[in-house]
């Protein structure tokens, strides 16, 4: 029984090193995911400062459609000046000719503060794509990191998981399943008593069960935890023999 006890601790550290490569494992896409999350967000940004300067251009545009048709109409109230017969009338197309190049000349300068407002918009639009497609890059890059360390990964899992099985064979088949039962709700299936004290759960061993492990002639259970236990000296002592 102290054999299968041997095979069991070995087999536990195998399980252990395959768990740390799984989670390892595991780790890698949530870092690229997370990168590519950072990449979505930005690329959202840019999107909306596009659509932004696309309305400000919209409104120019429209800005632009009004000062063609107050300088027409400018030029008519100029025609106009030059048709009236009456001082009044005079007075009067005055008045519009005054008015209308005043509206044109407001249009005028709103115009022009809002090309300066898209140029400045295109000049960061324009930064800001430089900065998504290096974040892009990045992106990729380590996504092929990710990749190649994946692989490697996945084949360290395969080839432990190979050794590991052949230990599992060498393992009685009723004790193996004790132990993938409590491996599977306990995590450490295995676990050492030193002192007369179970390392799995620091509770202390009775002393007939501490009596009953030190002959290592059976598999035992911990009545608090319910996990394999061994006297700590046996597994020391290649005798087979307690040890002291
Ligand atoms: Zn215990």
């Amino acid at each position: 029984m102290k054999n299968q006890l041997k095979l069991l601790e070995a087999l536990q550290r195998h399980d252990a090193k395959i768990q740390e490569l799984d989670r390892a494992r595991k780790a890698i896409p949530e870092k690229v995911d997370k990168l590519r999350a950072d990449l979505a967000k930005v690329e959202e940004l840019l999107a909306r400062e596009r659509a932004e300067l696309a309305e400000t251009e919209k409104w120019r545009r429209d800005r632009e459609g009004a000062m063609k048709t107050e300088e027409e109409q400018l030029v008519k109230a100029k025609a106009k000046v030059s048709q009236v017969k009456t001082s009044k009338e005079y007075m009067a197309s005055q008045r519009e000719v005054e008015n209308t190049r005043k509206m044109a000349a407001e249009t005028e300068e709103k115009l022009l503060t809002v090309m300066e407002a898209s140029q400045q918009a295109r000049a960061r639009i324009a930064e800001h794509e430089g900065d998504v497609e290096k974040l892009r890059q990045h992106v990729a890059g380590e996504e092929t990191e990710a990749k190649g360390r994946l692989a490697t990964i996945e084949g360290e899992i395969a080839h432990l998981k190979v050794g590991r099985d052949a230990e599992a064979k060498a393992v009685r088949a009723d004790v193996l399943k004790k132990y993938a039962a409590i491996q599977m709700r306990r995590g450490l299936a295995v676990v050492p008593v030193h002192n007369g004290t179970c390392r799995g759960c620091n509770m202390n061993i009775p002393p007939q069960l501490f009596n009953t492990l030190q002959r290592g002639s059976s598999i035992e259970l911990c009545p608090n935890c319910n996990r394999i236990i061994y006297w700590d000296k046996l597994m020391e002592d290649p005798d087979g023999k307690p040890a002291g």
